[in-house]
């Protein structure tokens, strides 16, 4: 190809990518939830409402030291102080006063009179404190949510005030998906952190203690972990072969949920990475904010970097210590050039990994809701690519096997040579009565379907104007008849022609 270009650094995550659910991407929040450390402070709550002694309790349970003003405090509050695990509670019998609030950082109005509490809450303010008032939401600055306590590691979950039985559920699944022991890992974590960061200096050498770290305590949640598995983290991280390497990665056909895990971790610990035109947007918010990103885009229409470019940034970066991800569409070892990726890496003694992914076909197969290898219609499945290294339609396709009755063949690049690929076939003996489909954009949101025959598929698709990377698939396994030719699986609006 004539005109190319060079690899091309990218930002994380473009404004379009964060409009989706993307982890790193920001979308409007309801509220900002902050975490307000309170050991050793001073906190006041006045009154002695029905929600007066749980917010004690939370405020002692956080460290601080709660002072109390209730004239008449319920039996529930008087019974607080001596149920409380940590900080300390003072109950004052009587009304609170202005100058009760000096040096508070925290003050709750639990009180029944709305104008009492419109005066402790502006009391609170001068003081300089944090306030929230008791079932008075417009007299808070800050406001309670559902607490999952792993502590040191602790999970927020508000509603803001939207649903808070919703709320309570989702805190009971989050309950449910964290074992109790990850409070002893976590804490393991917060006493080792020194002794980490003064052994390994290096970013990459602390991550990689962390990831084993994190390895372990998901592998053994209940189990306490001891100085042991410090010697033998810190033995295995130090022993792991340093330096770069390069992680070939499946990013599937669009769908972000499709990735795979390892393809998920691979993409969180990248320094760099490197991806393909092809790559839907979205799954690049599943990177690290600082990891590098850079468009290296290889459609098969219009200018691609050069593949020996592609080749020699992988290769020169890992060889200064990066972890690359060379982040391909759908499977890497599918049509996606990567035996020359491999090839590369080993000559330079680069070590090299790769992550699967779901190839196009897959993708597509699942959302028509169609078996590639139904047992009645099909003995064999093939990918085929449409196009050889000029773009042209391939002189040497085995035109035999694409003629069988008996085959579902998955055509790769089909869009430039659709009409001539289709034409041979049946001059080779492919019934024109074959289905034949072509799939755009699959397990996209945009997918869109020309289903037709072998015969009138090319006509069809030209009319359709549809835009995008496209697979053909033709093969008796996917004619629908009766039932199966309402495509239950798809949106009415993917369904075309
Ligand atoms: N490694 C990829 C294929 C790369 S070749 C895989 O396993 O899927 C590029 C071709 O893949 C495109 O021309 C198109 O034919 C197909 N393709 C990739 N993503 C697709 C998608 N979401 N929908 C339809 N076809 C797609």
């Amino acid at each position: 190809m004539s005109s190319s270009r060079q690899p091309r650094e990218t930002r994380p995550a473009s404004p379009e990518s964060t409009r989706g659910a993307g982890p790193a991407g920001l979308e409007p929040l309801a509220v900002l939830p902050v975490f307000v450390p309170l050991q050793g402070k001073r906190a006041v709550l006045a009154g002695s409402n029905g929600g007066a002694p749980w917010k004690v309790k939370l405020l002692a349970a956080a460290g601080a030291d709660v002072d109390v003003y209730a004239p008449e405090p319920s039996d529930e509050l008087r019974a607080v102080p001596g149920e409380i695990v940590a900080g300390s509670v003072t109950l004052h019998e009587r009304q609170w006063q202005e100058t009760d609030l000096q040096g508070a950082a925290f003050v709750i109005g639990a009180m029944e009179d709305e104008a009492d509490c419109i005066a402790f809450v502006a009391a609170g303010r001068r003081a300089g404190a944090i306030v929230n008032a008791v079932d008075r939401p417009h007299l808070c600055d800050v406001k309670f949510g559902a607490i999952v306590n792993r502590s040191p590691m602790v999970v927020g979950i508000s509603t803001e005030g939207a649903a808070p039985v919703f709320g309570q559920t989702v805190r009971a699944r989050i309950e449910g998906m964290l074992p109790r022991g990850f409070k002893a890992w976590i804490g393991a974590a917060r006493d080792w952190r020194e002794e980490v960061t003064a052994r390994f200096h290096g970013f990459s050498d602390r991550r990689a203690f962390w990831e084993r770290f994190t390895d372990r305590a998901f592998a053994e949640p209940d189990r306490v972990p001891t100085d042991r598995d410090l010697a033998e983290l810190l033995g295995e991280t130090e022993a792991a072969p340093k330096g770069g390497a390069v992680t070939l990665v499946g990013a599937g056909p669009g769908d972000a949920e499709l990735l795979t895990l390892k393809a998920l971790r691979a993409l969180r610990n990248a320094d760099v990475i490197l991806y393909d035109d092809l790559v839907a947007p979205e799954i690049l918010d599943y990177a690290r904010r600082e990891a590098r990103t850079m468009l290296v885009g290889k459609t098969g229409h219009g200018p691609s970097c050069r593949q020996d470019d592609i080749n020699a940034l992988m290769v020169q970066l890992a060889k200064s210590g990066k972890q690359v991800v060379r982040l391909k569409s759908g499977d890497p070892l599918v049509f996606g050039r990567a035996g020359e990726e491999i090839d590369a890496c080993r000559q330079a003694g680069v070590p090299v990994a790769i992550v699967p992914g779901v190839s196009a076909a897959q993708g597509a197969a699942a959302s028509l809701g169609v078996s590639l290898t139904n047992r009645d219609a099909a003995r064999r499945l093939q990918y085929v690519t449409g196009h050889d290294r000029r773009g042209g339609l391939p002189e040497d396709l085995n035109w035999g096997a694409l003629a069988d009755p008996s085959v579902t063949t998955v055509v790769y690049m089909p869009k430039k040579t659709l009409r001539v690929l289709l034409e041979r076939a049946m001059t080779e003996g492919l019934a024109p009565g074959t289905p034949a489909l072509l799939v755009f954009n699959a397990t996209r949101p945009n997918q869109r379907v020309v289903e037709a025959s072998a015969l009138d598929l090319a006509d069809r698709v030209e009319a359709s104007g549809f835009e995008g990377p496209a697979l053909l698939m033709v093969g008796e396994a996917l004619r629908r008849t009766g039932a199966d030719a309402v495509l239950a699986t798809m949106e009415p609006d993917k369904l075309a022609i």
